[in-house]
């Protein structure tokens, strides 16, 4: 009895703080411009077979040390990083940029925190907000349940320095200038410019060959963050989701959304339902057909494109 009991506690205790073995498969990183990092995930949801890992983590090598942006969905996803930028330099990471409050994109932080206790997390104001009341918790059993347990011991290290819009963080000689909103992909999104390298970082609000989940943001927020994007010209855009490109993928976006909108706004205005408009639209956006879960999440925009017209 008392040998189970020690078992079990043993096991829990393994479960709750994660082994330090627990690391994802490895991905290379991709060095997209001069010091600059870009491990390009897996697209598609968390599952057992990704091991919860789909999202961009990057890291910019600065004079004093590495920026991460979005270490990740789990511990075990921010070890894999960990190990990566360790292959990069010999700097420690001195600062976490974390794009949104959605957990594929910040849990990753414990594992940074693991390799560089001092390092300073930095997010939206309303991220850290939703982070700190219940989004932590939320988005930690999400993940453990779609990928069978397998990113169970991750815990919430949620960031405490607020970034506000148009605010500039000089870091190591570089420049990473703040473009967030309150009501674009997921109201608590941070586009970051790498200002000297003409990079944007545009979180969420602009995906490369993906459909996006829009379940907690407003169209009308996503199209301005897209033109906001395409205004400031930048050389390399990398997104949340998806590869690393030029301006072209930013533009097929604001393409599909402007398309997606006006048909909606057009059979709307003729009464039309949400099933009814579907196979339509989808036959207007056909050339998107191959991108990442346009099953899953095409009829769900169109719902939420109606509910968002009724709210005007
Ligand atoms: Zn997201």
């Amino acid at each position: 009895m008392r040998l189970a009991s020690t078992v079990a506690a043993l096991v829990f205790c393994t479960a709750a703080a994660a082994a330090p073995n627990d690391v994802v498969r490895p991905y290379p990183a991709q060095q997209v411009s001069t010091g600059v990092y870009v491990i390009h995930g897996p697209q598609g949801v968390p599952s057992k077979a990704n091991q919860s890992f789909m999202n961009n983590p990057a890291w910019v090598v600065t004079r004093d040390g590495v920026v991460v942006i979005d270490p990740g969905s789990s511990v075990q996803v921010g070890r894999m990083v960990a190990a990566q930028i360790r292959k990069t330099t010999d700097k420690p990471v001195t600062h976490v940029f974390d794009t949104h409050v959605h957990g594929d994109h910040w849990l990753g932080n414990q594992a940074i925190l693991e390799a560089w206790p001092k390092a300073t997390l930095i997010a939206h104001p309303d991220m850290i907000k939703q982070a700190n009341n219940g989004a932590g918790a939320f988005w930690i059993k999400l993940m453990s349940d779609m990928t069978g347990g397998y990113t169970d011991g991750t815990r919430a290290e949620v960031p405490t320095i607020e970034a506000a819009d148009g605010q500039e963080f000089r870091i190591g000689g570089k420049t990473f200038r703040i473009h967030s909103s309150t009501d674009a992909h997921s109201k608590t999104d941070l586009m970051i410019e790498l200002v000297e390298d003409h990079i944007l970082f545009t979180a969420d609000n602009v995906l490369n060959h993906q459909v996006m989940n829009l379940r907690d943001g407003t169209f009308k927020g996503v199209m301005k963050a897209t033109d906001r994007a395409l205004a400031l010209d930048a050389a390399l855009y990398v997104p949340g989701h998806g590869k690393t490109g030029d301006r072209k993928f930013v533009e097929d976006q604001k393409a599909y959304f402007s398309t997606l909108m006006s048909e909606v706004r057009r059979m709307y205005d003729e009464g039309k339902s949400d099933y009814e408009m579907k196979p339509v639209i989808a036959e207007k956006l056909k050339a998107y057909r191959d991108w990442a879960e346009w099953d899953t999440n095409l009829g769900r925009q169109i719902s939420l494109a109606i509910l968002e017209i009724e709210q005007e």
